[in-house]
């Protein structure tokens, strides 16, 4: 395998982190973040958090997950966004997508659209396209079953393009299924994969490092900022942890998180060590060490099986 060059040092542009608040992060995620940062320092990036808080909130995580970042040593740029207070930046997106003629208001339940027949080639569970070109009629019933329902209609992204391609920085090209996705859900909450475009874009985030289980969502994120008119970032999706029976880290696996780990006498140089390890830099005591000696080349491209003491 031919090792992947370093993104170009950059005069401007930023990593980012961008953690969801239901819970404590646990290893797998506390070693995404150190890479995420390591990669930005390493090519002059700015870094910056964020915390993805439309969803499953946690009372108090998201403070607990800054404080165990801080922690581990790594440092970031400007505030800390919360995509709570972000609504109107979303909502302009929404509508420019709508003056372009890009959304579409869908009444589909999420077990008609399992159940609809999909259309050639498209995944299990891509939008079957019900609601994309419904009559006024049918759209006025639709609205009127959503009534019933208490419920907005969701709305969805008119896409003309069966896929889209990214670069990832160690999967190379990655072509992906860009199906017409969910703009604002029908509870009225934003999608993720529109607020994390929006915001990356705001915030000047020009390289994106996170976990490999949202490498198949990259395509219709990058096709989504094409259409806003907002430059695509690079990638770079960093293999989940899992545990000994290969199932992704969680905390039903006992003691994974930062806080667990110094419950149980292991020191922030120790965890950072343990990170450090799986990368195959043994000695590591502080995330700079990381920061310092860490090849991306050199990522093991498997899961990383955590092993802990009992
Ligand atoms: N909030 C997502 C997570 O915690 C990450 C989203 C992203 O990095 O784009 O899994």
């Amino acid at each position: 395998m031919s090792a992947p060059d370093l993104p170009p040092p950059a005069a401007s542009g930023a990593g980012r982190y961008a953690p969801s608040p239901s819970g404590d992060l646990h290893l797998g995620n506390l070693r995404t973040a150190i890479l995420a940062w390591a990669l930005a320092r390493r090519t002059q990036r700015a870094f910056h958090l964020r915390i993805e808080d439309l969803d499953r909130v946690r009372e108090g995580s998201a403070q607990r997950q800054l404080e165990d970042l801080a922690a581990l040593g790594l440092d970031w740029d400007g505030e800390v966004v919360h995509q709570s207070e972000r609504g109107p930046a979303y909502a302009a997106a929404i509508a420019t997508l709508e003056s372009r003629g890009r959304v579409f208001e869908c009444y589909c339940t999420r077990r008609e659209i399992l159940e609809a027949p999909s259309a050639p080639h498209s995944p299990p569970g891509a939008y079957p396209g019900t609601c994309r070109d419904l009559s006024p009629a049918a759209r006025a019933a639709g609205r009127e079953r959503m009534r019933a329902l208490r419920r907005e209609p969701a709305l969805r992204l008119r896409t003309d393009v069966p896929t889209w391609s990214v670069h990832d920085l160690w999967a190379g090209e990655v072509t992906g299924v860009v199906d017409d996705l969910v703009l604002r859900r029908g509870d009225g909450v934003v999608a993720y994969n529109l607020a994390v475009v929006v915001d990356d874009a705001a915030a000047g985030v020009d390289q994106v490092v996170r976990a490999d289980d949202l490498l198949s969502s990259a395509p219709r994120q990058a096709h989504l900022a094409h259409l806003l008119g907002l430059p695509e970032p690079g990638y770079a999706h960093v293999p989940l942890a899992v545990n000994t029976d290969g199932a992704r880290l969680a905390k039903r696996d006992g003691a994974v998180t930062l806080r667990d780990r110094l419950e149980r006498g292991e020191s922030v140089p120790e965890v950072v060590g343990r990170i450090g390890e799986s990368l195959g830099l043994p000695g590591c005591r502080t995330a700079t060490d990381v920061l310092e000696r860490w090849d991306p080349s050199m990522l093991p491209r498997e899961p990383w099986v955590v092993e802990l003491p009992a």
